[in-house]
Order: C-alpha cells, then sequence, then structure tokens
C-alpha cells in the first residue's frame, strides 16, 4: 500500500483576484469576474471593493453569523456546489 501525499502548493501566480476574498466575502473568481457563491451572482470588476460591497449588501446578516472555521467549511460547501453547477453550464472553472 502506497500512500500519496498530498502537498498544497502555494501558486505564484499574480492575480487580481485575492483568495482571502473567498472567505472574507463569499465571492470566487470565474473567468477573471468575481462570483458570489451564496446567490451566484456575478460581480462584474475583479476588486475586493466590489465583493464586499455585494456582500455587505445582500448577505451580510444572514452570514456574519459564521466565522472561523464554521465560514470556512461553508464556504467550500458552497464553493463545491457551484462547481457542479458551473460545469453544466459549460464554464471553465478552477475547482
Ligand atoms: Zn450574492
Amino acid at each position: 500500500m502506497s500512500s500519496v501525499s498530498r502537498k498544497r502548493k502555494l501558486a505564484n501566480e499574480k492575480r487580481v483576484f485575492q483568495v482571502k476574498w473567498e472567505v472574507l466575502y463569499f465571492v470566487t473568481e470565474v473567468n477573471y469576474t468575481i462570483q458570489c457563491i451564496i446567490c451566484q451572482q456575478m460581480i462584474s470588476v475583479t476588486k475586493g471593493y466590489n465583493g464586499r460591497r455585494h456582500y455587505e449588501t445582500m448577505h451580510r446578516k444572514k452570514y456574519d453569523a459564521y466565522a472561523g472555521k464554521i465560514k470556512e467549511d461553508k464556504v467550500i460547501q458552497l464553493k463545491s456546489a457551484l462547481c457542479k453547477q458551473t460545469i453544466f453550464f459549460n464554464f471553465f472553472y478552477q475547482c
């Protein structure tokens, strides 16, 4: 039996989108655009500010209750649901 150890590689790619926004504002990047992983709305420009504004306007009341590990888990859960759905729509996704 050989066990494959999966090492997490930190990508050195220069990206405008910052991964921390996923946990902060429940958004993800799709084709250089931000998408809300809660309501799946596309938020045009890749700026953290837009993601934050969307989150604070639309979802804060409900999702501010999540924090720390629970929030991270919620993000992963929402993201994977979105990925499955997006494959269906033929978007290019990095899940
Ligand atoms: Zn939303």
